[in-house]
């Protein structure tokens, strides 16, 4: 074992089950270990080095505002992240956005405003918000009781109160749970990442959104991992014609640096009054430069790029034995496979592939503008893994 993963062993808290590998360095979707290894990405950072390792452009943006203000409180203005703000708002429809640092965060955020919204304009009874079984909302004591795995809870209790889960697909569970709770918000993932890469159908969705509609209940999608380009739109909920009223994002939006972005509607837009939420670090210049570079070369020519890559991910898994099923949308994809995910990632790991698990999937997350030479290798070699 080297030095650097023996004081990691040492020092780090032991949350993490590391690969024995240490990364020094890397390009675009190439990285290199400390023998001088080159890997292919295919997780970018589970999601979040969007245009892939030290990308150009985002790099310039990055450090050209690192050597101007890296950091101002929030009692001041700022450009990067008042322009950010304007362009989420300007590509999306939503109306105001609040900055926080991460997706468990930006949930934190949605929940806020939800309950808020839902207290003024319908008294503070109206707290519950419903989400879904098998979800995945974040770390934090609230966005763990949003998470709907019960083995996220256990040595965690008391959670907070106030979220009730629903099975997916099951409109009827949801009808009933609107009239038994009083209820702000339904919190949902258009694809359950963590949960096995698993879209939502389209018609559960539309459901979901006619329930809220009609008993104004807020329909919150959590854009956490499906944001920002991976699905092939600019936001997951696009695929599905919904209008959320908030939308809550993080991973891929920063390309590489923290940053959460919670997107309110219409109806919810002035919800937040001084004082009412926060964040010393949200909004940060240096990250919001890093988030413009990437958001505003997400057009329709590169979503469009983004579809075609996904598709010729299916067309190469389609009848390849070993593969079980082949779910996700974009570049967010599921691999069932018929040997355990894990030891399939392990023996791609060895081949110079990096890939992701989602439970029982292997999950493959790319950087968005991956050459399609470099994914045609990397399949090459999860093909014969699996
Ligand atoms: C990763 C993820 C989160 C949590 O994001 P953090 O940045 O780790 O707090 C929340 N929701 C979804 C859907 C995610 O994939």
């Amino acid at each position: 074992m080297s030095q650097i993963q023996a004081l990691d062993q040492t020092y780090i808290a032991r949350t993490y089950g590391r690969f024995p590998v240490e990364l020094v360095s890397g390009k675009g979707s190439i990285v290199k270990d400390t023998e001088g290894k080159t890997y292919i990405d295919m997780g970018s950072g589970i999601g979040v080095t969007a245009f892939g390792i030290a990308d150009d452009a985002w790099q310039k943006a990055v450090t050209d505002q690192l050597g101007t203000l890296q950091h101002m409180s929030n009692l001041y203005y700022t450009e990067p992240c008042a322009r950010l703000a304007e362009l989420l708002c300007k590509k999306t429809g939503m109306k105001k956005v609040f900055f926080s640092n991460s997706g468990a965060e930006s949930n934190e955020c949605a929940i806020k405003a939800a309950r808020k919204y839902a207290a003024e304009a319908k008294g503070p009874e109206y707290s519950t918000i419903i989400t879904l079984k098998n979800s995945f909302h974040g770390r934090t004591l609230t966005t763990l009781a949003a998470t709907g795995q019960e083995h996220y809870h256990e040595l965690f209790q008391p959670l907070t109160p106030g979220f009730v889960h629903t099975e997916a697909e099951n409109i009827q569970e949801l009808q009933d749970l609107v009239k038994t709770h009083k209820v702000a918000g339904i919190l949902v993932e258009c694809i359950q990442g963590e949960g096995g890469v698993i879209p939502l159908s389209e018609a559960y969705l539309t459901a979901v959104q006619k329930v809220c509609q009609e008993q104004d209940i807020l329909l919150m999608i959590d854009e956490v991992q499906t944001g920002n380009g991976r699905t092939g739109q600019l936001y997951a909920y696009m695929n599905y014609g919904l209008k959320p009223d908030i939308v809550s994002t993080a991973k891929g939006l920063g390309g590489g640096l923290p940053l959460g972005a919670t997107l309110l509607g219409e109806k919810v837009q002035d919800v937040f009054q001084p004082g009412d939420h926060g964040s010393t670090f949200g909004g940060n210049p240096v990250c919001c430069a890093g988030a413009l570079s990437i958001l505003s070369r997400l057009d329709d020519e590169f979503l469009a790029s983004v579809k075609a890559k996904s598709e010729y991910i299916f067309d190469s898994l389609k009848d390849v034995p070993g593969v079980k099923s082949v779910t996700g949308l974009g570049l967010m994809i599921g691999i069932e496979t018929e040997k355990p995910a894990g030891e399939v990632v392990r023996a791609c790991l060895e081949k110079g592939v990096l890939c992701l698990t989602a439970k029982n999937k292997v999950r493959l997350l790319p950087a968005l503008n991956i050459p399609m030479d470099v994914l045609a290798q990397a399949l090459a070699v999860i093909k014969e893994t699996v």
